[in-house]
């Protein structure tokens, strides 16, 4: 259970920052989802309710899915507006870094981040939190930085600049790094946190709707050529892996967001452990991994395809043709078969 886990020596640290602060920044890593985002968009709208002057500072454009929450229109977009953001940096009082563990992940932002004399506080849910931050504030056991918001703004006592477009925006980061409540999402505090949330007017149902009843036609067909043409079953490794190459991408008319599930899919399959899906970008090889119980996809992800993540949700990124990344992936398996369950 995890109630009241925030350690009191931070929640006076945190509080004293926000006292003594009048500008912040709030950052969240690249291509961000709805945990990245609803997280940056609750605590900006909860500090701007406690009167503060709040920006959101994104490395580049969220996806058009996530547009509906409260506040996103007013993000600031590193990559079209970098001069902006590095002058909103190096000229606030506070920074916060939500749902990310190392500066690598915040991409080109990272150096006006890191140069910035700022106090930086991280709150955070990955594993192995980078020292860079003043004030860390890590909970690996929390399914979402969202509900770790939660959390911290009633530890510092402010839960009273919790209001109705806070709460669609920390809701929606739990759902979505659960899985709509699927994995991940045992602990009771959760439900007690939602409870909280209802009372606050939130329509759970029609956030469902926004963040997951967003298929496009050319979204639909790109899945279903993947999965009918693109999957691959290693039943010795207990693994599915998924390509996608540029082409094939573009005949899809491939968006943003278009393969966020596919990764996901084989693994409802109950011989399959784990899955990777790899896409061709322009310059390298996306790489997205999910597993099922103590298969670590975040170790081969940080072995081999310059990544990491969640024990059961990894990526990375690899510099060669698609090609290489799959025989890389050959080298991998072999190495991961003792984790596999009897
Ligand atoms: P996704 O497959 O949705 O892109 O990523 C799943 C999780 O893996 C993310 O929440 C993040 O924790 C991690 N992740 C994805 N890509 C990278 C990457 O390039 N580097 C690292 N360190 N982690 C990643
Ligand atoms: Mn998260």
């Amino acid at each position: 259970m995890t109630d009241n886990l925030i350690e009191r020596d931070k929640v006076d640290a945190l509080k004293r920052y926000i006292n003594t602060s009048r500008r912040m920044v709030i950052t969240c890593h690249i291509s961000p989802d709805g945990d990245a985002m609803g997280s940056s968009l609750a605590l900006c709208r909860i500090l701007r309710n406690a009167g503060k002057e709040v920006k959101v500072i994104t490395p580049d454009t969220p996806p058009k899915y996530l547009m509906f929450l409260p506040g996103a229109e007013h993000i600031v977009v590193y990559s079209r507006f970098e001069n902006f953001a590095n002058k909103l940096l190096a000229e606030t009082d506070l920074i916060f870094c939500l749902d990310y563990n190392d500066p690598k992940r915040v991409d080109l932002v990272s150096p006006g981040l890191l140069a910035s004399p700022a106090p930086k506080v991280m709150i955070d849910h990955h594993l192995y939190p980078d020292t860079f931050p003043d004030l860390v504030i890590s909970h690996p056991e929390v399914s979402s930085t969202s509900a770790l918001i939660y959390k911290v703004i009633s530890a510092v006592g402010m839960q009273r600049f919790i209001d109705f477009e806070a709460a669609t925006a920390i809701y929606t980061g739990m759902m979505t790094d659960t899985g709509n409540f699927s994995y991940n999402s045992n602990d009771p505090s959760l439900y007690r946190i939602i409870a909280r949330l209802l009372e606050k007017g939130i329509d759970k149902d029609w956030i469902y709707k926004k963040v997951y009843f967003n298929n496009s036609i050319n979204r639909l067909r790109l899945n279903g050529y993947a999965m009918s043409q693109k999957l691959e079953h290693f039943a010795e490794h207990k693994a599915a892996l998924i390509t996608l190459t540029r082409k094939e991408l573009n005949e899809y008319h491939y968006q943003k967001g278009d393969t966020e599930d596919l990764v996901n899919r084989p693994l409802t399959c109950p011989d399959i452990v784990y899955s990777i899906f790899l896409r061709e970008e322009t310059d390298y090889i996306k790489v997205s991994t999910r597993s099922k119980g103590s298969f670590p996809v975040n170790k081969m992800c940080s072995e081999y395809f310059n990544g990491g993540g969640h024990l059961n949700a990894a990526g990375g990124e690899f510099y060669g043709t698609l090609d290489e990344a799959v025989a890389r992936l050959h080298e991998a398996m072999p190495e991961f078969d003792h984790y596999l369950p009897e």
